[in-house]
């Protein structure tokens, strides 16, 4: 923490990023140290390669975060948050290639240690624990935007402080930013309270989607293309969806096949959440992802029912 710390105070202009399909503690992060290092006279960019989730526009700032790398700044520093590597952060990657500098801050036990240098620690219940510890370390003042961020960040990592990564911190971190005057009652809100008509269309597909395997220990829900135009949805509705398959009785992994976008058909994403009793994280990084012991995840180029009989056979291992 201290080697970083030099490295942002002696360094002006900071380029800030995350991962694409932004969720709660990237975007949270983002902001909370973008506008931490901004208080401190740098000059900041802070920059998705992906939209911002409409649950998380109400975050105060958001708008301060674009989909383009400023042209025009030659940035000395670029901060990478919440990857467990560098080709999460979709297109910006070759921008963070170019960087003198590259500093790593995550939680993922997968972190595949990028950067010159490194804040990782998979005990931290959110990217956005740990930039609460550095923002401390600097001694720059939490203000209630600042706050809301942090508050954010955490909230929507732990599932509400109900996933197995939430720790002591996660409420003594809260408590004080509701102090500072974050209303968790806005927060929840937002992020949880609206529903889209066409989310609950979704929603409803993706539960008639859920198949169970013989044994009983997995579920697999998948989400197409098809589901989200005829619902007129976005891929983040998609976000959350997963704990429904994880919730029924005996399974011990759900996965999530979700159908993505790209250039040529045949591209998914595959969520994988387990009880505890499983390591998901190794799981999704025998095949090009990470994440997290119990939540974790990893993209495929492949026909649907290849991905299909790869999960079976993984119901089968179980
Ligand atoms: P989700 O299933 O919600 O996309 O992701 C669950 C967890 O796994 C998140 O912490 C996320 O960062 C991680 N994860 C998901 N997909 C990938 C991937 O393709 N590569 C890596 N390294 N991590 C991933
Ligand atoms: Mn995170």
């Amino acid at each position: 923490m201290q080697s970083i710390i030099h490295q942002l105070t002696r360094n002006k202009r900071v380029l800030l990023t995350t991962h694409t399909h932004p969720d709660g503690d990237a975007i949270g992060s983002l902001l909370a140290l973008g506008l931490s290092l901004e208080r401190m006279g740098k000059t900041i960019a802070m920059v998705d390669d992906d939209p911002i989730p409409a649950i998380y526009r109400f975050l105060p700032k958001v708008d301060r975060i674009t989909r383009r790398v400023p042209s025009g700044v030659d940035f000395d520093i670029a901060v990478v948050l919440d990857c467990g590597s560098l080709q999460r952060v979709g297109a910006v990657a070759r921008a963070v290639a170019l960087m003198p500098v590259v500093v790593n801050i995550d939680h993922h036990v997968t972190n595949e240690a990028f950067g010159d240098f490194r804040l990782v620690d998979a005990d931290a219940c959110a990217t956005a624990e740990i930039i609460y510890r550095l923002i401390r370390e600097m001694s720059v003042p939490i203000d209630k935007i600042v706050a809301t961020a942090i508050y954010t960040g955490i909230f929507t990592d732990t599932g509400s402080f109900r996933f197995s990564n939430t720790n002591l911190e996660a409420f003594t971190i809260c408590q004080e930013m509701v102090a500072l005057g974050v209303d968790p009652y806005q927060v929840a809100k937002h992020v949880y309270g609206t529903y889209s008509l066409g989310r609950i269309k979704l929603l409803n597909m993706a539960l008639d989607s859920i198949e169970l395997t013989a044994n009983g220990k997995m579920t697999i829900m998948t989400l197409s293309l098809e589901m989200f135009r005829e619902t007129r949805t976005q891929p983040e509705d998609g976000d959350g969806l997963i704990n429904y398959a994880r919730r029924i009785e005996d399974v011990r992994v759900a996965a999530l096949i979700q159908e993505l976008n790209g250039n040529s058909p045949g591209q998914y994403h595959v969520s994988l959440r387990s009880d505890g009793s499983v390591d998901v994280a190794r799981i999704a990084q025998a095949r090009g992802g990470g994440g997290h012991a119990s939540a974790a995840g990893f993209s495929v180029t492949a026909p649907l029912a290849d991905v299909k009989a790869d999960l079976l056979r993984l119901a089968e291992q179980l």
